[in-house]
């Protein structure tokens, strides 16, 4: 089989579905390959879809178990049956990656189930699942391959006991005891799913806080709550190796800073230790392309690789996630099509979906101090929102920075249940301009979470209402 197309993309996540769909609106002939068998890509099949399938799922059993007697509803006979919350996880799953499936179909574009390998500029081989080699012609290559866990020395995955994001989301049973290394946003969100399950978990990291990226002041709060809800956190720990013994599995760590050597038993590790771009076998050097020490492949600020060849999403620069991915192959879609792509990566809101959630975007204090910015801020705690104390939800606050000398807002970080959505008023503020005086004139409903963004920005201004 030997086809011409305008664009040709290998990889079906987030990045590689979006820059077809968004190819096929603009009238260019596309194809797009996957190895997986199935479109979505990590996102979809083990990353943000299942993980957040099982957050909902376990934060209703841990709201059953901890909160609905405080509102006055009585429990009897509670039981987890974790057979039907994965079975209804699989169903979010199946359900999303036929419509990406539905979507290619109704925008034109072929989708061909295999890996794919450049040859040269404007071919691409594929390994077909069938068995078939087919060879693809096009004027446009865009490698959207995204990525893969990260583990450490002397640690042997599994999947069953020892285990990545993938064993992860799909455990037979809650273990009694669970280590997660690692306190990245993965981390703590799968941790905090099996944590609510019923399993008794201890986060190990090598750095002495978590969440590195995230906002200080929202980080050490953040540990505060999770520790209250029963997480253990083992700080400044260097992981030298993981042993399976049986059931069993054993993990060996010693103080970052040096020292003894100490051990932890239980009866999974969960290995969150980050992602790597996967570039594996795809013929990167046949077009002139380049990874960095990282593996991150090397674009221009416009996603080019070289003539004709592009990358976006997880395996180039930028935060991994998959709205950015999103973003980037939107972008290059209309680059391709000769129109303006363009994706502003100090924008791009990261959101982790922990109770409560916790969500920023633009710069931290540190990230302003370092780059010697003056800037306000404005704070407000939930715990003064009439809506949060009806909800009984005040954990958490609402911070805006916003620039001394002009007030345009510069980040927003934010813990509460819900910010994850509440996020976005800032994302577009920002994407204004706007000055936080813009968000405290705006009237907010009451009573609901977002005033509290509001009071953020109006302290700001020295107008905050406090209780
Ligand atoms: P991917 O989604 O990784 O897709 C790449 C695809 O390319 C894969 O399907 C792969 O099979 C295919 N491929 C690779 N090489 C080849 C080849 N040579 N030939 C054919 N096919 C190939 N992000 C968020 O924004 N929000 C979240 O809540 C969130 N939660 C997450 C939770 C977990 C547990 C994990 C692991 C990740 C999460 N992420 C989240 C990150 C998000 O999944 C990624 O940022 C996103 O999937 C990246 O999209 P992508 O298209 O670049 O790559």
């Amino acid at each position: 089989m030997s086809d011409t197309y305008d664009v040709v993309i290998i990889g079906g996540g987030p990045g590689g579905y979006n820059c077809a769909i968004r190819c096929g609106q603009l009238g260019l002939k596309t194809a797009i390959i996957d190895k997986r068998g199935v479109l979505g890509g990590t996102c979809l099949n083990v990353g943000c879809i299942p993980s957040k399938a099982l957050l909902h799922g376990s934060e209703l059993f841990a709201a059953a178990k901890n909160d609905f007697a405080g509102l006055g509803i009585k429990m009897s006979g509670l039981e987890l049956d974790l057979d039907q919350m994965m079975s209804q996880k699989t169903d979010a799953v199946n359900g999303l990656t036929q419509g990406v499936e539905f979507l290619m179909k109704k925008n034109k574009v072929d989708y061909v189930k295999g890996f794919g390998r450049i040859k040269e500029t404007g071919v691409v081989e594929v390994d077909g699942e069938d068995g078939e080699q087919k060879t693809l012609n096009t004027k446009n290559i865009v490698i959207a391959t995204g990525s893969v866990p990260s583990s450490l020395p002397n640690i042997e995955i599994d999947e069953e006991r020892v285990v990545t994001n993938e064993g992860a989301i799909a455990l037979k049973e809650v273990p009694e005891k669970l280590i997660v290394i690692g306190a990245g946003i993965i981390g703590l969100e799968l941790g905090s799913v099996w944590s609510r399950l019923g399993a008794s978990v201890t986060v190990v990291e090598y750095l002495d806080r978590i969440m590195p990226g995230a906002d200080d002041e929202i980080a050490k709060e953040a540990q505060r709550v999770f520790k209250k809800q029963g997480l253990e956190f083992r700080l400044g720990q260097k992981v030298t190796g993981v042993e399976r013994v049986d059931d069993q599995v054993k993990l060996f760590m010693e103080p970052a800073a040096g020292g003894e050597q100490e051990t932890l038993e239980a009866n999974a590790i969960i290995v969150a230790v980050g992602r790597r771009p996967y570039t594996e076998g795809l013929g990167l050097e046949a077009v002139g392309g380049k990874t960095d020490k990282r593996g991150i492949i090397e674009t221009t600020d416009h996603f080019k690789v070289s003539d004709g060849v592009w990358a976006i999403g997880d395996c180039i620069h930028g935060p991994m996630l998959a709205h950015k991915a999103e973003d980037d192959g939107a972008a290059v879609a209309e680059l391709i099509a000769g129109k303006a792509g363009h994706v502003d990566y100090d924008l791009v809101p990261s959101v982790v979906y922990t109770n409560p959630e916790i969500a920023w975007v633009g710069k931290t204090e540190a990230q302003l101090k370092e780059a010697g910015i003056e800037y306000k801020k404005g704070k407000f705690p939930f715990q003064a929102n009439s809506r949060a104390r009806t909800n009984h939800e005040t954990t958490g606050f609402v911070k805006i920075l916003a620039d001394a000398k002009t007030d345009r807002i510069l980040g927003a970080h934010m813990m509460g249940v819900g910010v994850g959505e509440m996020i976005h008023e800032i994302c577009i503020a920002m994407e204004f301009g706007a000055a936080s005086e813009d968000v405290a004139r705006t009237c907010h409903a009451h009573p609901t979470m977002s005033e509290a963004v509001r009071q953020a920005a109006m302290g700001v201004e020295g107008w905050t209402m406090q209780m």
